[in-house]
């Protein structure tokens, strides 16, 4: 186990925890090859814009494509729509206002919180956001809504209700939703540029079959499509932060978490010593996070690294860890936490939670070299919050979403063109809605105009991002409109 120091450059300082066989695992035995025979498959759908992940990005991404009148498919492997954020159990949404309490996430993650029934959501209210009141600060710090003594909108939420939200959303704009379609290859097409991607061969019950679009938006996470495709991509990572770990997350039921943090905050020592037990009893082991509801407790680990998200047997390994590990939790924590007396395994995550396996090569990058500058790139294409009060809010450039080479193909989400310092926030859930609303966007008028995404007129991609709400800071001449705050009451 590793406890990484605490810094101001990080969202999250946790312990790591290392893989079991210090990746000294065997290689695979050697047992020889298949050809697969070439086969004709149906066209199953032609559409504008084909988004390819039904994650936070990719959400966000067919809900905004649509919005500008594109054709929209959204193919998703499972069956819901919220990626990480319904089925992965990580239902805290992170940091949405600044540390001056200004809401920089918006767009679609306003639409969504403007939508979802209030007892689905818990944080501050509207009127706290921002607040440097201890008392407040206090009582948020312990509900993930309060860092360096500021009260931040960063709530939980309940991860059904959003699952059915997202889902309504997409439909309502006429999107072609399909669940149970497994994007198995980018099809390509050789032009004098280098390779175009058409659209995607996707697997599911009816066997292989195509869908053909104008543009493909790579929202996997994982950028199958775009690797898949040729396109360039780093997979360095930052040792020190919790960005390359794995776990499946899961919830307790049963709980009293107002009981829970009245220990933890009451009784330093105790705490201390509980955790340090727990460390020794359990070997792998994590502290809670509040849910939606007091009675409902929320692990998002133990965080697990040295496994790789795009191997199978590592996959299948910190599955069989992660749910050990949640009978163990199950036990110590009934025995010694107070609130647990009476905990019982709700649910284990339906998707594993990846935080990183692939980022897109750009045509630009969120650079940790330009956090310093606070100042709005001219192809701005969404504003996101700084790790820390220490810097000011950071530019997200369209070309972070550009592959360097490949046409036909835009990527959002936790894989696009970041340094892996940058990595730590610009895979957090807002900054995905982020990323996939101006991808879903910047597909739209790229088929309207009938141009590669490298080549929109990117004043049309911030024009049409304003009027679908989101925060940003255009070059003068450019057009200001910016809706008034609605979110009132949270
Ligand atoms: C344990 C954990 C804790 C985290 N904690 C927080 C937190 O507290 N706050 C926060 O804001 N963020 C947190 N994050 C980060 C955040 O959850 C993710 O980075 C974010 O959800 C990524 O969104 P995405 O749309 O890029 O990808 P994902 O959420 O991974 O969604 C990708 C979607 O694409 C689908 N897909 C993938 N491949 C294919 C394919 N080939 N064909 C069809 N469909 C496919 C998947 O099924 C999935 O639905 C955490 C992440 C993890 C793993």
């Amino acid at each position: 186990m590793r406890s990484p120091p605490r810094t101001d450059e990080r969202i999250l300082t946790s312990d790591i925890f290392e893989r079991e066989d210090n990746g000294r695992s065997r290689p695979r035995p050697d047992w020889g090859f298949w050809d697969e025979p070439g086969r004709r498959i149906p066209v199953y759908h032609r559409c504008d814009v084909l988004v390819v992940g039904g994650g936070p990005s990719g959400t966000a991404a067919a809900a905004a494509a649509a919005k500008e009148g594109a054709s929209v498919a959204l193919l998703e492997r499972y069956n819901h729509l919220g990626g990480l954020s319904t089925g992965g159990l990580v239902i805290w949404i992170d940091r949405m206002t600044d540390w001056q309490g200004q809401l920089v996430i918006r767009g679609f993650a306003e639409e969504l919180f403007d939508r979802l029934p209030a007892e689905a959501v818990a944080g501050p209210p509207l009127a706290d956001w921002g607040s440097q009141d201890p008392a407040k600060a206090a009582h948020w710090s312990q509900r993930t809504a309060a860092y360096h003594g500021i009260v931040t909108w960063s709530p939980t939420l309940d991860p059904e209700r959003l699952k059915l939200l997202s889902q309504e959303i997409v439909l309502e704009r006429g999107v072609k939703l399909v669940y149970h379609g497994w994007a198995a290859e980018p099809i390509t097409e050789q032009d004098a540029g280098g390779p175009v991607v058409k659209g995607v061969a996707f697997e599911s019950k009816e066997g292989r079959m195509a869908i053909m679009a104008g543009v493909v938006v790579d929202a996997t996470g994982d950028g199958d499509l775009f690797a898949r495709a040729g396109a360039a991509f780093d997979n360095d990572i930052e040792e020190a932060d919790i960005h390359h770990c794995m776990n499946t997350a899961w919830l307790f039921a049963g709980v009293d978490m107002n009981r829970w943090i009245a220990f933890k905050t009451g009784e330093p020592e105790a705490f201390t010593a509980f955790m340090a037990k727990g460390r020794e009893t359990c070997g792998l082991f994590e502290r809670p996070f509040v849910s939606w509801r007091n009675d409902v407790a929320l692990f998002m680990g133990p965080r697990q690294s040295g496994y790789s998200a795009l191997d199978v047997d590592d996959l299948t390994a910190v599955e069989v860890r992660s749910h050990r590990a949640m009978e163990q939790h199950l036990e110590y924590y009934r025995a010694h936490a107070p609130g647990f007396e009476h905990a019982y395994m709700m649910l284990s995550a339906p998707q594993i939670g990846v935080r990183h396996a692939r980022r897109l090569k750009g045509t630009d990058a969120v650079l940790r070299r330009r956090w310093p500058e606070g100042t709005a790139l001219p192809d701005e294409i969404g504003v996101t919050p700084a790790v820390s009060p220490k810097f000011p809010n950071i530019s997200i450039p369209y070309g972070a979403l550009v592959p360097e080479k490949l046409d036909g193909l835009i990527a959002c989400g936790r894989h696009i063109s970041c340094d892996t310092n940058s990595h730590g926030f610009m895979r957090e859930i807002p900054q995905c809605w982020i990323t996939g609303q101006a991808a879903g966007v910047a597909a739209a008028v790229a088929v309207a105009a009938g141009v590669q995404p490298r080549a929109v007129d990117i004043g049309r991609v911030q024009a049409a991002l304003l009027k679908q709400g989101v925060y940003l800071r255009p070059a003068q001449g450019a057009p200001q409109a910016q809706p008034a705050l609605a979110a009132a009451g949270r």
